[in-house]
């Protein structure tokens, strides 16, 4: 049992004195960033008749606070003030709120539970206001995201099969949260909105609900704006399956962290399904908490890669079937054989190709699907560079770069460099001047003359014709990585 302090009631500040001589001990006992996050920002209001009234920014502080130091506070505050003293807390909501945004600050009366009667079983989740379960709550999902409509493959069995148990027991497997991770246009976003779609469809009431880590931020600042963090935290901690599409996007975000910690916490606590996806795996997560990053990894970490060649094409036969098109395999098959490391566009060279073909009444064919890919590729690509050219043609006809820029006259070295300048007047948007700046300093009629013997190369040696063939797909295929023969 510690000292019992006497202290003046009537005396200005007396709650300043006892709460110090309690943060010091506190301070012994925390680890320094705690400390900074959960006491520094915590103003003694009044100590009278045994009761001292500290202030905290907002509900969601205080209940982290007696969630996490409940058992601290009381023995420090015993020990330090008296055994009888109890606590009570005054919330300020939204002001200093470390988002740096001004909200109008409002004092609530507090009517929270003295401290040392509280049990964690009255604070436990002391933001759901009773009756607000029956609500209806729209659950963002896009409806056409089905299981169904997701083609299994190799490339996403694990997350798929994960996905599935999850359905048959939301927040009951060892898979919580899921988390599913890889790289943009793989279907993270799609096996996302599959599985809560599939646990609607099983059961209706379930509160499940879509959100994107983005749109979770822009809720989160809005409710300290407007001083409804508190229903901002109800809504989240009542649902039964939360989704939350690109957690990526929580780095370097410090007070939405926290946030979704409190409420990962909260749910995860009461065997609510937590899905997540992220465009990394969790470990490789940048600018995150660690303790965030751990809780990431207590359930299932599972990957999407890219589709084989054989899924690419089911992908696109299936898309076909529901859109209800028909084109023949070998354009699906020219078609997957091509795009190989994006699902998303891979998709988009599809309904490119349709709409292409409608408008201009061309038949779907190899050659209008070469167009397509073409252009489609383009608009996302980089640009060839004459050095790029370069490197190619040394590559192919056993010359150095050096070699295309110097003054060599040898055959093979005269003819690569007679070609890349060729291409680079065809694949760049560079003026005659510039390329042959490139090539050690030549002039523009030198670039004319090689693009010239060139065109009278490829005229008359078929030989050479088939390696220009060959350059000129690699120079292509450099266009996009993910075009490839
Ligand atoms: P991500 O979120 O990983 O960037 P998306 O989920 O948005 O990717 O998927 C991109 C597109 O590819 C979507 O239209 C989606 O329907 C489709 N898609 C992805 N994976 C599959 C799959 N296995 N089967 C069918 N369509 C898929
Ligand atoms: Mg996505």
């Amino acid at each position: 049992m510690g000292v019992i302090k006497h202290v003046d009631k009537n005396m200005e500040q007396t709650h300043d004195i006892v709460w110090n001589d309690c943060l010091n001990q506190i301070k012994k006992e925390v680890k320094p960033q705690s400390y900074k996050t959960w006491f520094d920002p915590i103003k003694p209001i009044k100590y009278d008749q045994d009761i001292l009234t500290i202030q905290v920014p907002n509900k969601f502080f205080y209940e982290w606070l007696e969630q996490h130091y409940l058992e601290l506070l009381k023995r420090v505050i015993k020990n330090e003030i008296g055994p009888k003293v109890k606590l009570e807390y005054q919330i300020l909501i939204g002001k200093n709120d470390e988002s740096g945004l001004k909200s109008n600050a409002r004092v609530s009366t507090s009517q929270q539970p003295k401290a040392d009667q509280l049990h964690s079983q009255d604070i436990k989740n002391p933001f759901v206001i009773p009756g607000i379960k029956k609500l209806n709550i729209d659950p963002q999902l896009i409806e056409n995201y089905t299981f169904d409509a997701f083609v299994e493959g190799d490339c996403n069995r694990l997350a798929r099969s994960a996905g599935l148990a999850i359905v048959d027991k939301p927040g009951k497997t060892s898979f919580n949260p899921l988390v599913i991770y890889g790289n943009v246009g793989l279907g993270k976003t799609h096996l996302a909105h599959a599985i809560g779609n599939a646990i609607l469809e099983r059961d209706p009431k379930k509160n499940v609900q879509y959100v994107s880590m983005e749109k979770f931020s822009n809720q989160m600042i809005h409710a300290i704006q407007t001083n409804t963090v508190n229903d901002f935290l109800n809504f989240y901690q009542l649902l039964d399956v939360l989704i939350v599409d690109d957690i990526h996007f929580l780095a370097n975000k410090v007070k939405t962290q926290e946030i979704f910690f409190h409420i990962f916490n909260q749910l995860h606590q009461s065997h609510k399904q937590i899905i997540l996806t992220s465009d990394r795996a969790p470990k490789d997560l940048d600018g995150m908490e660690n303790r965030l990053i751990s809780r990431f990894k207590w359930g299932l970490t599972a990957d999407l890669q890219a589709p084989d060649l054989e899924t690419r094409m089911a992908i696109l036969q299936a898309k076909m079937a529901r859109e209800g098109y028909h084109i023949p395999t070998k354009i699906i098959e020219y078609i997957s054989y091509h795009i190989k490391n994006n699902i998303r566009e891979l998709e988009g060279v599809l309904i490119s190709l349709i709409a292409q073909s409608s408008l201009n009444k061309k038949e779907i064919d190899v050659t209008l699907a070469q167009e397509v890919i073409q252009q489609f590729v383009n608009k996302v690509n980089k640009e060839v560079t004459i050095e790029g050219i370069q490197e190619l043609v040394s590559e192919n006809f056993d010359t150095s770069v050096e070699q295309l820029n110097g003054k060599s006259r040898k055959r093979n070295v005269v003819i690569a460099r007679q070609l890349s300048m060729y291409l680079s007047k065809k694949y760049t948007k560079n003026s005659l001047k510039t390329i042959g700046e490139y090539f050690g300093g030549k002039d523009h009629s030198t670039v004319i003359y090689s693009c010239n013997a060139i065109k009278d190369l490829l005229e008359t040696d078929a030989k050479f014709r088939m390696k220009v063939h060959e350059v000129e797909r690699q120079v292509r295929v450099s266009l996009n990585s993910s075009v490839e023969e």
